[in-house]
């Protein structure tokens, strides 16, 4: 392809290009020899994205008239950063693209299918937070990045930045639980959806609880550094919690790839036991090779699990807008971003970052965490402006885990990390007292409480609040 080929023409002769040529990704990163000529999908079988539209106008915004930084995705990486870049560089235009139309939270969910709290609480408005926080909400789809020409191209339009963050989340990786096949995949995801992205699986899943009456509960934990460690033992715990309340004679079967808990295992062990011991039989050492949608059962190397109804947690991997951009690190075998792991720009790259979930850091993907590493990132954008070095920081993370109902009773623990240098010599660093390295992350444990409570419960309570503020109201509402 020529040099001089506008991106416009560009986009218009892929879109009417053959389907070999078609499946080039936008900025043509995606090798032809990934993609089988057959069935137009990845050769692992997932489907790549490719232009059907042409995007040749310029996003429906106020023109540009000093710096601007855009946010990709709305969850809680990309919320907080854009709250606190326009904190810290007030004169700075701040637009968070988001595709979805409303904001579900994924912490507290698990309360919700247990009917611990209503929808609303888990529910809230990107346009309350635009709003509050005096940035621009965007609803789209982010297709494609021009690096060089610094512009990010949607479905309703393109726009320019000078700062780019992409906060995008995750994908599910079906292909790590042996299930390859496109129309298997969506069989599986809507009969078994994991429900650990915000929305209509969480709905589905919680239909599935209210309308079960007996038998095998079928929830999974996957390999790998997945998003939010404890989530599938906190939901194993509300779920039977519903059937002990309704005093069915259902069970959660939790098959666990790993040979134990590996968090806050010592306070889950305790509820599975003192409070779930008929409603919760839980398996380790189960990595799953097979799902059999027709028996409805999954296999290991070794036995097949029959279940009557299922939530299946495949293993995860960065969102694929990061691949379709080109950005994944090489060694990430759960497709992470290449970013400078200390500042988060993308290696060549200091205008484009990487936070939350996607990024390759051995950092816990969770809410907090991302909120933590948003107010730092923000800071390493504005002290880039101002021409100042910020010192790198870690994250917090601060995690409680519901495991009683009635009365609503929580666990808790809260980490920093190791300094992302120092995390491969972990072992032999004595600076901190007591940690550990699995899935590439690295924690120094800093505070914890396996005893369950109602206190514990009520500060659990209290920690959504503030972490919702931070994304939805004003930082004068916030102090
Ligand atoms: C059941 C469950 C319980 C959890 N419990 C806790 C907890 O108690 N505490 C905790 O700290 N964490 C918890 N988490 C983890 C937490 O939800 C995630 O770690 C957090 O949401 C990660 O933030 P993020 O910004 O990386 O991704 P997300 O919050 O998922 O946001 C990504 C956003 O990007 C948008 N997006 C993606 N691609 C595009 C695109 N191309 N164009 C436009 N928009 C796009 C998506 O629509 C989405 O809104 C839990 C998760 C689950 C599933």
């Amino acid at each position: 392809m020529g040099k001089n080929l506008s991106r416009r023409k560009f986009l218009m002769g892929t879109a009417g290009a053959t389907a070999g040529m078609a499946l080039t990704g936008l900025n043509g990163k995606t090798a032809l020899a990934d993609v089988d000529p057959n069935t137009g999908l990845m050769r692992d079988g997932i489907p790549i994205q490719k232009p059907t539209i042409i995007v040749e106008n310029k996003a429906e915004l106020p023109p540009k008239r000093g710096l601007r930084a855009v946010v990709v995705g709305g969850g809680w990486g990309g919320l907080t950063i854009a709250k606190h870049l326009k904190l810290r560089v007030p004169e700075m235009e701040v637009v968070v693209i988001e595709r979805r139309s409303m904001f579900m939270s994924c912490p507290i969910s698990n309360l919700w299918l247990a009917g611990l709290v209503d929808f609303d609480f888990i529910t809230h408005s990107f346009v309350d937070a635009a709003q509050n926080n005096n940035y621009l909400f965007f609803q789209a789809t982010v297709l494609d990045v021009d690096r060089e020409k610094r512009i990010v191209y949607t479905e309703r339009g393109y726009m320019e930045y000078d700062y780019l963050v992409l906060s995008p989340g995750i994908d599910y990786d079906y292909g790590a639980i042996g299930v390859h096949d496109h129309e298997q995949r969506h069989t599986l995801m809507k009969r078994y959806p994991a429900a650990f992205k915000p929305g209509s699986e969480h709905i589905t899943l919680k239909k599935k609880i209210e309308t079960f009456e007996k038998g095998l509960f079928l929830l999974t934990v996957p390999s790998g550094n997945y998003r939010c460690l404890p989530a599938p033992y906190e939901r194993t715990c509300m779920i039977a919690s519903v059937f002990k309340r309704k005093k069915i004679p259902a069970k959660v079967l939790l098959l666990d790839h790993t040979h134990d808990i590996k968090i806050k295992g010592v306070g889950f062990h305790a509820a599975f036991d003192e409070l779930y011991k008929d409603y919760i039989e839980y398996i380790p050492s189960v990595s799953l090779i097979n799902v059999d949608l027709d028996r409805k059962s999954v296999s290991d190397e070794f036995d097949e699990y029959q279940f009557d109804d299922a939530a299946i947690y495949p293993r995860i991997r960065a969102s694929r807008l990061i691949e379709h951009l080109g950005l994944v690190q090489d060694s990430s075998p759960q497709k992470e971003a290449r970013i400078d792991m200390h500042r988060n720009h993308i290696h060549d790259d200091r205008r484009v970052y990487v936070i939350g979930d996607s990024r390759s850091t051995g950092y816990s993907k969770s809410g907090s965490t991302a909120q933590a590493e948003a107010r730092y990132v923000a800071r390493v954008i504005a002290g880039r402006i101002k021409g100042v070095e910020i010192p790198w920081e870690s994250p917090d993370t601060t995690c409680y885990s519901m495991v009683a109902a009635e009365p609503m009773e929580a666990i808790y623990f809260g980490s920093k990390y190791l300094h992302p240098q120092s995390a491969g010599t972990a072992m032999d660093n004595e600076r901190f007292r007591d940690y550990w390295i699995d899935s590439g992350v690295a924690f120094a444990w800093r505070d914890r409480n396996m005893n369950r409570s109602e206190e514990l419960g009520q500060e659990m309570i209290g920690w959504a609040l503030t972490h919702y503020a931070e994304m939805f109201e004003s930082a004068e509402m916030f102090q």
